[in-house]
């Protein structure tokens, strides 16, 4: 059994990150799920998103199938995010509900893997959990075969790396579009923002080499994707690792060259925003019009107390240089409300930088304490009544903004992605370059191709549009 230390995980040291090409399945063990079912469950984030598809592809290369009933699965693997209280609640609600399953199913097989099992406390509790098989970390879900393997012989498996980690590679996967896929660029953070657990859970910032991301892309544009958004926590520190002076914008550069139609990237830092970014950005016109740059507050004392690094004034000008440079750029960010020790005048500034930025989306949470990280510890004299009021206010000036930048596309029309049915019935969904919902009445033949659509009407999330002859 090897379980979590968060002192062990916060250590950083200069040791060679190895990248690992024939790491996974070294026993060869196939056919173990023949005839069998698993099913995922995934909280959290993008990169939660992705490593699912991994475990999905790995469960798949053994043998099991995937089914969305957990009736039917005999392999029940639950995908956690740490990031904030309710992410936490949720995965426990649903811990809740597999152990009552457990007691009429006694042998379904149930992981539990992702940010959580990264954490000390939370392993320690559940590691007695009888009715839980498995535990994994982020570090090695590509065991799973061997874990399951060792579960069947040997009973109940508990193995957590609190390690800076490697990259591993040649893993199957098995994606959840034929259309859009996500491409890690990188692993893990070496930013150790106060309020945060990724660089705990997820390990040193490990960029991946640009021959192999370039050869993914290619594939994946050989295959029929249209799109890829390049992955990590801080895309635009991708290099910072390596000995040679390779950095994003080079990877963007030549991301862009293989010719793929449409490059997104998530999640950008303000402190490694570079100039020669906005120029490969602004040059290639494959590289869509959509930065999603964390701003986190809007006061000064707050973004040190985080340990962001970057001061308004310094992100204002990045704003500035990508208007300039990209016409039509749309910007999102991430704010965090009620910070230990946020005033109302420092939250008042937050809502004057959204006045003046006037974001296109903003995703907006209260500070939750993670157990481990500096701000958990730090004194927070704000009520959740106050937070909640300053969280309610914010966002409704974020969705006034919303709505006017919706409003601006009326009547304009946009190549769209479309990627499959909508929500709204009789209706397929896609995006447009800047990255906007459009619900769309159309061919079913239409779904996996960029089309002209003419925007009809707008909404604060999405908007509604008709095929268009040509713009
Ligand atoms: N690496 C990205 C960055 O630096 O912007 C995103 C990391 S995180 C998955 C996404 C967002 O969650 C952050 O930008 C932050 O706004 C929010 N977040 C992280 N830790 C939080 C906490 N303890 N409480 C509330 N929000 C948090
Ligand atoms: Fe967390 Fe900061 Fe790293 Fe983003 S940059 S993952 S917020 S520590």
């Amino acid at each position: 059994m090897n379980l979590p230390k968060m002192n062990e995980a916060k250590k950083r040291t200069k040791n060679e990150v190895k990248i690992l090409y024939d790491d996974y399945n070294s026993l060869n063990i196939s056919n173990l799920g023949k005839d069998k079912k698993y099913l995922i469950l995934t909280y959290g984030c993008q990169m939660n998103e992705h490593d699912s598809e991994y475990i999905s592809g790995i469960m798949e290369d053994i043998g099991y199938e995937k089914t969305m009933d957990m009736d039917l699965a005999d392999v029940i693997i639950v995908n956690t995010c740490a990031i904030r209280e309710n992410a936490h609640n949720k995965a426990e609600g649903m811990l809740g509900r597999i152990k009552h399953l457990k007691e009429t199913k006694e042998d379904v097989i149930v992981i539990f893997c992702g940010c959580m099992a990264q954490e000390e406390g939370l392993v320690n509790k559940i590691k007695e959990y009888k009715w839980l098989d498995i535990i994994c970390g982020t570090h090695n879900y590509h065991k799973i075969p061997e874990y399951l393997y060792e579960y069947m012989n040997k009973g109940k498996v508990c193995e957590v790396y609190s390690i800076e980690g490697n990259v591993i590679e040649n893993l199957p996967v098995n994606r959840d579009s034929k259309y859009t896929a996500w491409v890690n660029i990188q692993y893990g953070c070496d930013k150790f923002c106060t309020y945060c657990i990724v660089p705990y859970t997820r390990g040193k910032q490990r960029s991946r080499k640009s021959e192999d991301i370039i050869d993914e892309v290619r594939e994946l544009y050989n295959n029929g994707y249209s799109e890829v958004t390049l992955l990590g926590q801080n895309v635009n520190a991708y290099g910072k690792d390596f000995l040679n002076n390779y950095d994003f914008a080079d990877l963007l550069s030549e991301v862009a060259s293989t010719g793929i139609p449409r490059i997104r990237f998530v999640t950008s830092h303000p402190w490694d925003f570079t100039d020669k970014m906005i120029e490969v950005i602004s040059k290639c016109d494959n590289i869509m019009p959509y930065i999603h740059l964390p701003i986190q507050s809007g006061s000064d004392r707050i973004l040190k107390l985080m340990g962001r690094k970057y001061t308004i004034k310094e992100y204002l000008e990045i704003v500035k240089k990508l208007r300039a440079k990209i016409p039509n750029v749309s910007i999102t960010t991430d704010i965090i409300v009620g910070f230990p020790g946020e005033t109302e005048e420092d939250f008042e500034k937050t809502l004057d930088i959204v006045n003046k930025v006037k974001y296109d989306l903003a995703y907006t949470f209260i500070f939750s304490p993670r157990e481990g990280t500096p701000a958990a510890k730090m004194e927070d004299k704000v009520s959740m009544a106050e937070k909640k009021e300053r969280l309610a206010k914010l966002n409704e000036l974020i969705n006034k903004y919303a709505l006017l930048a919706n409003e601006k596309t009326l009547g304009k029309t946009y190549d769209v992605l479309i990627l499959g049915e909508s929500d709204k019935k009789g209706k397929y969904m896609g995006y447009t370059p800047n990255m906007k919902l459009v619900n769309i009445k159309c061919d079913k033949e239409l779904v996996g191709k960029i089309v002209p659509v003419k925007i009809t009407d707008v909404k604060t999330w999405s908007l509604d549009g008709e095929i268009a002859n040509e713009k």
